[in-house]
């Protein structure tokens, strides 16, 4: 089968397409006829090689899926050749201590597809069937493909882990990656406000357009929490999400309401900053860490996205072949929305049909 790999780690010349061997599925798993994988920044994370994970080379890049089921395992029961599904990317061993608690992303052995194993740049791929929802009806392949890694990090983000109630205000920073604009379409459907931040008067136009109340451009702008201190009658906000990281922590303690809650799952300006703690406790904020989410969040998510007919928003759908220069615009920052993989060259396709 076809699939775009790594040889080794680098920069963005080590992207290939070609042959790989295809997969077979092991006793609990099926085997997805991939038609659409969306990318992830972890694409990138796992292409220049982090410390401590040892790729299996050939490594199939991509986290994200949608698709047919076309194989399956003895032991599986629930799914069935021909679900039209989409795909869960954690992977969780089911029997420490946090899988019992049902909170699969905290497992002590915990994976994700793409990173621990071949992942979803490929014509098929085998995963474990608990990790396969049906696809909402509404969605097209690619916008389903969209779905997973970005709408379940934003979900457990809001949802569980900042607790978020309608009528709140939440600051999204750096509107325009996955996750960013996830949380906005995820916390209107909450019922939140939705403040965002982004350098690109487009993006920011764009976020407008999907229900963010108020915009920030940083470039124009550079005190964001004075902006949002000023936009909420100097009270600040009830929450943030923080994909960001070391640009943004600072601010984050400015714009928080007293008692606010600082969601974070991500740093992609770096790792390493310097905040004034005083400004934690006398002001009883929490800051909270959250890494993808567990797989009742994730049917949770799923359910929800149906219900609400929700449309991931996609950036741009390349062929698997342009695979390289798709992770490449990821990698620019260039996007507004998923960038998306077309597969079988059937992205208009609707999954209901
Ligand atoms: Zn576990």
């Amino acid at each position: 089968m076809r699939a775009a790999y790594i040889s080794q780690n680098g920069e963005l010349d080590c992207i290939q397409v070609g042959e790989v061997p295809d997969p077979e599925p092991a006793h609990d798993e099926v085997v997805i006829a991939v038609r659409a994988a969306a990318l992830n920044h972890l694409d990138i994370w796992v292409r220049k090689g982090r410390p401590g994970l040892e790729l299996c080379f050939p490594h199939v890049l991509g986290s994200d899926a949608a698709g047919t089921v076309v194989a399956k395992g003895r032991q599986v029961d629930s799914v069935h050749i021909g679900d039209e599904v989409v795909l869960n990317p954690g992977l969780s061993c089911g029997v420490c201590e946090y899988c019992l608690r049902g909170e699969h992303s905290e497992c002590l052995y915990y994976g994700i597809i793409g990173m621990n194993r071949p992942g979803t740049f490929a014509e098929r791929i085998a995963v474990p069937a608990v990790n396969v929802q049906p696809a909402p009806p509404h969605l097209s392949y690619t916008e389903a493909a969209a779905l997973p890694l970005a709408y379940l990090t934003a979900w457990r983000m809001l949802m569980s882990r900042g607790n978020l109630k309608g009528g709140e205000t939440v600051l999204i920073h750096g509107i325009g990656g996955g996750v960013a604009i996830a949380g906005l379409q995820l916390a209107r459907l909450a019922g939140a406000e939705v403040i965002v931040t982004s350098s690109s008067e487009e993006k920011l136009a764009r976020a407008r357009g999907l229900g963010a109340s108020e915009a920030i451009n940083y470039g124009t702008n550079p005190d964001v929490a004075a902006a949002v201190k000023d936009l909420t009658g100097g009270r600040g906000v009830d929450l943030i999400l923080d994909s960001v990281g070391a640009a943004t922590w600072p601010i984050n303690f400015g714009a928080i309401r007293r008692g606010g809650r600082i969601v974070h799952c991500g740093v992609t300006t770096g790792a390493r900053t310097q905040a004034d703690i005083s400004a934690l406790y006398w002001n009883h904020v929490s800051v909270i860490g959250s890494t993808m989410g567990s797989r009742e969040e994730f049917r949770q998510m799923v359910r929800a996205v149906g219900i609400a007919r929700l449309k991931p928003v996609i950036d741009s759908v390349l062929p698997l072949v342009d695979a390289a220069n798709a992770v490449g615009r990821m990698e620019r920052g260039e996007q507004f929305g998923k960038i998306v993989l077309d597969i079988k060259g059937a992205f208009t396709e609707s999954v209901a049909a």
